[in-house]
């Protein structure tokens, strides 16, 4: 098989590399790429994210009439790794252009969208997912914070978890249950100032700052904060996380790690072992496989054609390319982890922890494999 880009993507992404050289300070590598979540990080995403939208490469691939430019699901992918390159300096913005904007423009309210589009569309906002809950993750429809409606809108009452850059949003794209019926769950838009709410960060290896918890404490939202109808919450959920088919390209931090590994070990006359070598050679070929079946998911995208098991199959590659890469650099490299020498290595160990358990759990994949490729049944057969 011979894989080329287009001209035009070769393009794209030679400009969308000069625009990063020209927009990132010289010590992004160095300080902010390894503070995700610190207050640096989220006012970088606020200067840098309007610069983008400028050049018209913050959401490319919106629908021209929210102001994007019906761009190719290619484009939109080049751009996730040219950013990924450099530890995503959109910060927390990531959320807004692929999966809160879009799901808004499909469920939200024409007041809801004249008011939240054009400010994602412009880089000055800031939203946080508030979906994952003590005992409910996987099992999202396990969740217990509750919104209560009232003569004036709702009360909502209870927490959320692992929620990623919730010390700098402006709004939470928030999931609560309103009534006792397991999946009577809705979102609500909630400003992130509404008096009850408060935000602890979690410590923790991805980077202080980065995860939090939220508790929310008879906070009153209007009517208006509802997205859709009450109760149709697990519909617009699902919509909002089958936009994100791909998520970060793990195998093109797992190359850069990688790389950077392989050079730091011949610069110090350490990369002759041929076991050394020939398990570098295994994982790279790895990491190239899940590149290349995450290419056949864009392909697919790019055709406009539903969403199936290469979903899964790509990430569960991506997974175990990852975890590979971890363990290699564990067995041969462990000093360059943690030494923060190497920006790409330091990138790489922060994401790595979250490899197999954000964004949809490694085995989860491998019940939908079972399920959407396999057929094999749900229930073991008496
Ligand atoms: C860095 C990071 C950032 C995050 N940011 C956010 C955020 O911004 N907003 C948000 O809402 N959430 C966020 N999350 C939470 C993330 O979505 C959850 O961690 C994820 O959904 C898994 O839920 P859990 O942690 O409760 O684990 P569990 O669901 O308790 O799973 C624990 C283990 O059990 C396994 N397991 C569970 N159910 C099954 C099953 N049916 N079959 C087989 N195995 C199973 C899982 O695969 C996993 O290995 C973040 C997580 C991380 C690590």
């Amino acid at each position: 098989m011979e894989l080329a880009w287009a001209q035009e993507h070769d393009q794209y992404r030679e400009r969308l590399r000069a625009i990063l050289a020209r927009e990132l300070p010289s010590n992004w590598m160095q300080d902010y790429a390894h503070g995700r979540g610190t207050q640096g990080e989220i006012a970088f995403s606020r200067t840098f994210c309007p610069k983008l939208a400028a050049e018209g490469l913050l959401i490319p691939h919106w629908p021209k009439e929210y102001g994007g430019q019906d761009g190719d699901a290619w484009e939109h992918f080049i751009l996730s790794e040219e950013m990924w390159t450099w530890g995503d300096p959109r910060g927390p913005q990531y959320m807004n252009v692929n999966w809160i904007g879009p799901t808004l423009m499909k469920f939200g309210s024409p007041a809801q969208k004249e008011e939240h589009l054009t400010r994602i569309a412009n880089g000055s906002v800031i939203w946080c997912q508030g979906f994952s809950e003590p005992q409910a993750g996987t099992d999202l429809a396990a969740l217990r914070t509750r919104a209560t409606r009232t003569n004036h809108g709702y009360v909502i009452n209870g927490s959320k978890i692992w929620t990623s850059y919730a010390n700098g949003s402006d709004w939470c794209f928030l999931l609560t249950r309103t009534s006792d019926e397991r999946r009577a769950i809705s979102v609500f838009l909630v400003p992130m100032d509404t008096p009850g709410i408060e935000v602890f960060a979690i410590p923790g290896l991805v980077e202080e700052g980065h995860i939090h918890e939220v508790f929310f404490k008879d906070v009153e939202v209007p009517f208006s904060a509802l997205v859709g109808e009450e109760g149709m919450g697990w519909e617009v959920v699902t919509h909002a996380l089958s936009l994100e088919r791909v998520g970060i390209p793990r195998y093109h931090l797992g190359r850069l790690a990688m790389d950077a590994a392989i050079g730091k070990l011949k610069r110090e006359d350490r990369y002759g072992d041929p076991l050394m070598r020939a398990a570098a050679g295994r994982i790279i070929a790895k990491l190239e496989a899940a590149r290349m079946l995450t290419y056949l998911v864009v392909d697919q995208r790019a055709k406009q054609q539903p969403a199936n098991a290469m979903t899964n199959i790509a990430r569960v590659s991506n997974a175990e390319a990852v975890t590979d890469t971890l363990n290699f650099l564990m067995e041969y490299a462990p000093g360059c982890l943690t030494s923060r020498d190497d920006p790409y290595l330091t990138l790489f160990y922060r994401y790595a922890i979250t490899n197999t358990i954000a964004s949809g759990a490694y085995e989860l994949q491998l019940n939908m494999i079972a399920q959407r490729a396999l057929n094999l049944p749900r229930e073991r057969r008496q």
